[in-house]
């Protein structure tokens, strides 16, 4: 059977971490064994699923590098890949379980409903809906229809037992008579997640779904519903959720949780993949933890992924962060901070990229590099015009730039800090920022020699 999965994102919000690491996985997954990796919106849910939600989602994945082969921008075989055009498919699949008697229409309201569910729990019973229209007569259901009363289509649990082959956990066994007869579809003609998902993934030939162990509960629904339809099921494979560093599962108060806000934060993708891809996974031993993709998709299994919830450490991606950032090529992050190929900021990547904690830092340190206004105090004038003199032709290296700072410092017979301050200064306008002796380097001699001649020229007025 080819390999085909899907992460199935419903676009009510931004991307969640959990999520982007359940979209890695697939991803991998799909990588690893030459299949097929599908992207499908579930935006069934009118009021809270939103375009720019979707837009802002396909625009993180992409950023992640984890492109899909079929979706609804790129389309395929089985689409269409958003569940809000493919209500027919749900439709029809409603009718034919509808004339088999395996659903039924229930008109109990909300307020009904809520009776129902406190007293099962004044019985100390869970509660649930307990599957009185299950019984209703069809002439009764098609006068209540006929006359308008809003109904549900609630699918009619087979009472058997059903056991997920869980290829993360095992095989999970539920009861059918524990689980409720539950919506497929809602007042308003929608589909539910269980049903839309359910006939999806048998409909796209989904073989495995990889996703958060939050949606075990569902999974027997989901096969029920299926085998009602005559369908084979995927297989699944569930993986435990990630927690706050405290261990409460993960939420607002622990900082970011967003692909959107890291992104903000200036992570680069492939060290927040890199650091996803571990977050419940492990390497075989003695292989580096920091990866690029294609080695992580040369090694992802399943049998490595972890039965115990994994714990977001922000001090640990902060160090996949620098791990990237050092092996990162200076063209790439060039274009990714944005700024002009010039030989002045290619240097000065190439010298901050090194030692940088991330690439935001690595921006500051840029914007430091053009001049702000200044005066320079006509002590430092000496210190000036001394590297006037010792600058020679050609700046190949720092160390060749350190070797003419010293050389202008023995010159001058001053502290070495009064030197590199008023330098600093002469060349910047600034008090702090980057070495003087990798300033040398980033700007070369014909840079340095415009801005102290500036520099000098501005002393010689005010000192006038
Ligand atoms: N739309 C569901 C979610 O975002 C997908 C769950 C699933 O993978 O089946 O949670």
């Amino acid at each position: 059977m080819s390999v085909r999965v899907r992460f199935a994102p419903s676009p009510t919000g931004s991307l969640h971490i959990g999520n982007a690491r359940t979209a890695l996985f697939n991803w991998l997954y799909a990588r690893r064994h030459g299949g097929v990796f599908i992207l499908r919106i579930e935006d069934t849910d009118r009021e809270r699923s939103r375009p720019e939600f979707e837009g802002a989602i396909l625009e993180d994945l992409r950023w992640l590098g984890l492109a899909w082969d079929e979706g609804p921008d790129v389309g395929g075989g089985k689409g269409p890949y958003r569940q809000s055009e493919r209500l027919d498919l749900y439709r029809s699949a409603v009718d034919r379980l509808l004339a088999e008697g395996k659903v039924y229409h229930c008109f109990c309201s909300p307020e009904a409903l809520e009776v129902q569910r406190r007293d099962r729990l004044a019985r100390g019973v869970p509660p649930r809906y307990d599957g009185r229209c299950r019984a209703l007569a069809a002439d009764l259901v098609r006068r209540r229809r006929e006359a308008g009363e809003p109904a549900v289509v609630r699918f009619q649990m087979p009472q058997e037992r059903i056991t997920v082959p869980d290829l993360v956990k095992g095989d999970v066994h539920f009861l059918g008579s524990d689980l409720d007869d539950f919506i497929v579809l809602r007042a308003d003609g929608t589909p539910s997640y269980n049903f839309a998902a359910a006939v999806d993934d048998c409909r796209m030939e989904v073989s495995l779904v990889i996703r958060g162990d939050d949606h075990l509960a569902n999974t027997p629904r989901q096969m029920a519903l299926a085998g009602s339809l005559g369908w084979e099921p995927p297989r699944y494979a569930h993986v435990p959720l990630i927690h706050g560093a405290d261990g409460a599962p993960l939420s607002k108060r622990h900082g970011a949780v967003t692909v959107a806000e890291h992104r903000a934060g200036g992570v680069l993708p492939e060290a927040l993949v890199n650091y996803l891809a571990l977050l419940g996974w492990s390497p075989p031993a003695g292989k580096d933890e920091v990866m690029d993709l294609p080695t992580l998709s040369r090694l992802f299994a399943l049998e490595r992924v972890s039965r115990a919830p994994a714990r977001l450490d922000p001090e640990r991606l902060a160090w996949f962060d620098r791990q990237h950032l050092r092996r990162a090529s200076v063209e790439g992050l060039i274009a990714r901070l944005g700024v002009p190929p010039s030989e002045m900021t290619r240097r000065a990547v190439d010298v901050l990229h090194r030692d940088a904690r991330s690439l935001s830092e690595i921006r500051a340190s840029v914007a430091t590099l053009g001049m702000v206004d200044f005066s320079v105090p006509s002590s430092a004038t000496l210190v000036l015009k001394a590297l006037c003199g010792a600058l020679p032709p050609r700046i190949e290296t720092e160390e060749q730039a350190s070797l003419v700072l010293e050389a202008v410092g023995s010159q001058l017979g001053l502290p070495k800090r009064d030197v590199m301050h008023a330098l600093r200064l002469g060349l910047t306008g600034r008090e702090h920022g980057l070495p003087v002796a990798s300033l040398l380097y980033i700007l070369g001699p014909d840079e340095v020699q415009r801005r102290l001649d500036r520099a000098l020229s501005l002393a010689a007025t005010e000192g006038r």
